[in-house]
């Protein structure tokens, strides 16, 4: 007997039959003897239909409004999922963020826990009950405003209330038999991975694997906490997300130099042409970015495409902040001297991670003869200690995810099963 946590993702609650289905689940983990908190996410695809709504009464909706817009999303599933529930002769009860103790810094859309405390939760595991939390949603300890914690961000509250209740495992539950080495939606030879060290994980989630919300990686590590992801679609065991240390040197010795291959179509690139090349350029094009909260991810100069003496500067950042980010630098165009500016949105970004690569010379050819091979353009890279990433063009994404799986052994025998969700 312990306590588990399990979060249900959107797909696994799409519509009623799917919502009575995972009640049976929970029930069952219960009668198994065990202590269940509940973590649910919005119906199907509902957070995109309410950001659609929104955008439609308003081209740039109040984040505080939208946010909570946004929490009423989880807060449906979370009432029908106890109402299931309950018809299964178990007593549930729903509680939205605020009410289960998620406390949390007050930048909307991406707020971050800097508190929990869970007293009606475990309140309601002493009666007996199974409590019902809705996923990615919080309240501001300041303001007192509702708040969201960024896309995704229903993982980060199950691991952050397990944390919290000090449970035994926290069970992410999704449309996918657990973590992959690639999004199996692209790469179908994607190959299950049995187990995946936060570090690894942290370095996919980071660079676009959705299977995972980043923050949730880097909770549970902080607090050595065990994810297991797994599908609720079917009963086998998935993935677990261990310590790096909790792969003992025996296990080291078989583990696969690449852990996976992600892409992110979230990007843009934007190119400032024709920067004087002095110092103190780029510390200006770069200071303009950050006071406009402009999050950068790679950089790049080059001698420049316009004239001599002059270099472009070129850069990626969230394809949502790529308005900001060309609006910002506009505003400083006289001062720094630049020709001009591009804004792209038509890139993908392809990442290979392993902590293997530390140790394996040859693994940045065996990366760009593969993507040579595939006719693949690279127009950006960028490396950390255990990730080569390029830049290429969007409509290359599934070409060169699959090159590089390929090329690193990694295909596995069978197609991948996904079994539900619209990848959105
Ligand atoms: P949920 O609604 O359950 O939170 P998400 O859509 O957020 O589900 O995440 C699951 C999806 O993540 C999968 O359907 C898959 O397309 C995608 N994905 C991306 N990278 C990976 C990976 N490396 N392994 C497994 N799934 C991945
Ligand atoms: N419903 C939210 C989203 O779609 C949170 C989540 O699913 O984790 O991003
Ligand atoms: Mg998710």
């Amino acid at each position: 007997m312990g306590l588990i946590v399990q979060k249900y993702g959107g797909s696994s609650v799409a519509d009623a039959a799917s919502v009575k289905r995972v009640a049976r689940r929970i029930v069952d983990t219960k009668n198994e003897g065990h202590d269940v908190v509940v973590i649910v996410s919005a119906m199907g695809d509902t957070t995109d239909e309410l950001i659609n709504l929104a955008e439609q009464v308003s081209p740039s909706p109040a984040a505080r409004e939208l946010d909570m817009l946004l929490t009423a999303g989880e807060r449906i599933s979370m009432a029908v999922l106890a109402m299931a529930i309950h018809d299964l002769g178990v007593e549930a009860r729903s509680y939205t963020g605020s009410q289960a103790g998620l406390i949390t810094d007050s930048a909307h859309g991406r707020a971050r826990i800097i508190d929990v405390t869970p007293g009606r939760i475990q309140s309601a595991l002493a009666d007996g009950a199974i409590p019902i939390v809705a996923g990615f949603q919080g309240v501001a300890q300041d303001t007192k405003d509702i708040t969201t914690l960024g896309r995704g961000g229903s993982d980060t509250t199950a691991v952050a209330l397990a944390a919290a209740l000090g449970a035994d495992v926290c069970e992410i539950y999704t449309d996918v038999d657990g973590v992959f080495s690639a999004d199996p939606r692209i790469a179908p030879k994607a190959r299950q991975v049995p187990r995946i060290t936060y570090q690894e994980m942290m370095e996919l989630a980071a660079n676009g694997a959705k299977i995972l919300h980043l923050r949730c990686v880097e909770y549970a590590r902080r607090f050595d906490l065990p994810i297991h992801v797994r599908s609720s679609f079917s009963a086998k065991n998935g993935t677990f997300v261990v310590s790096d240390s909790s792969v003992s040197e025996g296990e080291a010795m078989e583990q696969p130099i690449i852990a996976g291959v992600a892409h992110d179509l979230g990007d843009a690139k934007v190119t400032v042409i024709g920067v004087p090349d002095k110092p103190g350029e780029a510390a200006a094009i770069f200071r303009a970015l950050a006071d406009a909260e402009v999050n950068i991810d790679m950089i790049v100069q080059n001698i420049s495409t316009a004239a001599t003496g002059r270099t472009d500067v070129t850069f990626t950042c969230p394809m949502s902040d790529g308005q900001k980010a060309t609006a910002a630098l506009e505003a400083v165009r006289q001062q720094i001297g630049f020709e001009s500016l591009t804004n792209d949105d038509g890139i993908a970004k392809i990442s290979l991670v392993g902590a293997g690569m530390r140790s394996n010379p040859g693994v940045s050819a065996t990366f760009f003869e593969a993507l040579a091979q595939a006719g693949v353009n690279v127009e950006m890279i960028s490396t950390s200690e255990i990730r080569i990433s390029v830049v290429t063009r969007a409509e290359s994404v599934a070409t060169a995810v699959q090159a590089v799986h390929t090329a690193f052994g990694l295909d596995a025998d069978g197609e991948a099963v996904v079994y539900g969700g619209t990848g959105r």
